[in-house]
């Protein structure tokens, strides 16, 4: 028994509203569940990568991203100290431009082309647990309304997209593949009268910063090092304070004194990255609740969206449970390992924080070449049924 539907997902943001929307769109039975509300705000900073960019311009949806006013970005500069190294976005793969979406406007698009689809969104729902069969098969969900109401919903398959400490993850007992030791403290904010002239990425010793163009005319502002130096500002001087102490260790100093701060800036404490087992017996794991990475990879949005497109091709190839849907769901897991492994390696060191200017644009190129070997796999998919 497989209930009323062929899959349940936990989280409707940038992995589980993905994968919804394409599970939906494939004509399966879906519902999508997420605690909070609909085109609510999130802690992320909102640089997109070409592979998330093709995933929306794939999916039909990049139009009405721009439409909202989010800035193309054509170029990206990297500042090693006072070396200024400028990069045209080339347009290849379909993709003439970057952007960087708020999650106000990204997450709700996605979620609504869900519903739009034939998705069954449920916002202020929160899943408190998984429920299993006799053999221990995972086999839907207990979940409680925002009015204290609890239900049941069972399921072919339980998808967990619930972020970096999913509930579906631990409750499944998804086996850790690889656990990161270094992470990133991060100070974020808005800010008015920065130049819009695409992602500005800022290196010194022990800091990383960057801007980012964003909608509403903001820049979105970011500088980290380690958690505990970055801790330490907070605490001495406040968390705006701190991301002007760090900035200023960069060259994007002097252009942020001249530029207006526009609401609070947010502090981020760090966590390691993970990579955990990405399916087992009637569950499986997309974006952060199977792979997060530190956040100065810049590419956590990116990858949800590209695991959203590999796990729903592989559930739509097998959508019943059964021997066909196991290798199904194992060739996923090796797709996302084989593309995520590299990435990770490589901004467990960046994320460090140990590098000098040299050693950080080696890092840079390796992140790089990962990056490309995930545009290339997505180019090369055929179209979706
Ligand atoms: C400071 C910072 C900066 C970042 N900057 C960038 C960037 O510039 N570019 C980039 O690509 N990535 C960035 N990231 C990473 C990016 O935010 C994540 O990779 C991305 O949000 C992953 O999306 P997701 O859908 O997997 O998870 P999430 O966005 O975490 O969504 C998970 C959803 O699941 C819901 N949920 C959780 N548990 C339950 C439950 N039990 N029941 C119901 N619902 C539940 C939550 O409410 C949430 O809405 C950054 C992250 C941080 C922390």
């Amino acid at each position: 028994m497989t209930g009323r539907w062929d899959a349940v997902v936990v989280g409707g943001r940038v992995a589980g509203a993905s994968t919804a929307l394409l599970l939906a769109r494939a004509g399966l039975r879906v519902l999508c569940l997420d605690r909070s509300r609909r085109g609510s705000d999130t802690v992320s900073t909102h640089a997109l990568m070409r592979a998330g960019v093709l995933q929306l311009r794939r999916w039909g949806l990049l139009d009405e991203i721009v439409a909202a006013g989010t800035p193309a970005v054509h170029r990206v500069v990297f500042h090693y100290g006072d070396d200024e190294v400028p990069v045209s976005v080339r347009p290849s793969s379909g993709v003439e431009a970057l952007y960087a979406p708020r999650r106000t406007l990204l997450d709700r698009v996605l979620v609504d082309a869900a519903a739009r689809a034939g998705a069954t969104v449920r916002h202020g729902t929160r899943v408190t647990g998984l429920l299993r069969d006799a053999v221990g098969r995972v086999t839907g969900v207990r979940t409680t309304d925002r009015d204290g109401t609890a239900r049941t919903e069972r399921t072919a398959l339980v998808i967990g997209a619930d972020g970096r400490s999913s509930l579906v993850a631990a409750e499944a007992g998804a086996a850790l593949r690889f656990a990161g030791r270094s992470a990133t403290g991060v100070v974020y904010g808005y800010w008015a009268g920065l130049p819009a002239d695409g992602y500005g990425w800022y290196y010194d010793r022990g800091v990383s910063a960057g801007t980012i163009p964003t909608n509403d005319g903001l820049t979105c502002v970011f500088a980290g090092g380690r958690p505990d130096r970055v801790a330490g500002l907070v605490r001495d001087v406040g968390p705006q304070g701190a991301l002007r102490a760090l900035a200023g260790r960069t060259s994007l100093g002097e252009g942020l004194a001249g530029a207006e701060p526009r609401g609070a800036v947010r502090h981020v404490r760090g966590t390691p990255g993970h990579l955990r087992a990405a399916a087992g017996p009637g569950w499986a794991l997309v974006g952060d609740a199977g792979y997060w990475k530190d956040p100065l990879s810049t590419h956590g949005m990116t990858a949800a969206l590209r695991d959203a497109e590999l796990l729903a091709r592989a559930v739509v190839e097998a959508p019943r449970p059964g021997p066909a849907q196991a290798a199904s769901l194992r060739r996923y897991a090796r797709a996302r390992d084989d593309l995520s492994l590299p990435m990770l390696a490589v901004v467990e060191r960046v994320a460090a924080h140990d590098w000098d200017l040299d050693g950080i644009r080696v890092l840079l190129r390796q992140m790089a070449s990962a990056m490309t070997d995930e545009v290339d796999l997505l180019a090369g998919l055929p179209r979706a049924a």
